[in-house]
């Protein structure tokens, strides 16, 4: 008999260890709405929701609340008030040659 020892899904657990990685990777990135190219500022806030309500700058975070630690997969723009990706937000790098 065989007992295997598997991670447990989906609980979030090593986010931490991603989005320091993921922060590291975007070093530099421009940030822009990919549906209107409208540009996040340092003193943009956006909120969580209920019952939290915590503003704060998601791009610090890479999506996710700092009280709350709920990760926003998906960033509104405050400009044209549309959902996209958090990670379509960030500018390709145009050193990358890709
Ligand atoms: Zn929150
Ligand atoms: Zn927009």
């Amino acid at each position: 008999m065989e007992l295997l020892t598997l991670p447990k899904p989906g609980d979030g657990g090593d986010f931490a260890a991603g989005l320091s990685d993921f922060l590291s990777g975007l070093g530099g990135k421009k940030i822009r709405c990919p549906k209107c190219g409208w540009r996040p500022r340092k003193e943009d806030l956006w909120s969580c929701g209920p019952p939290c309500h915590t503003l704060w700058n998601t791009f610090d975070t890479a999506g996710r609340c700092p009280r709350c630690s709920k990760v926003w997969l998906h960033t509104a723009c405050l400009s044209c008030h549309q959902w996209s990706p958090h990670v379509d937000w960030y500018e390709p790098d145009p050193g990358a040659g890709t």
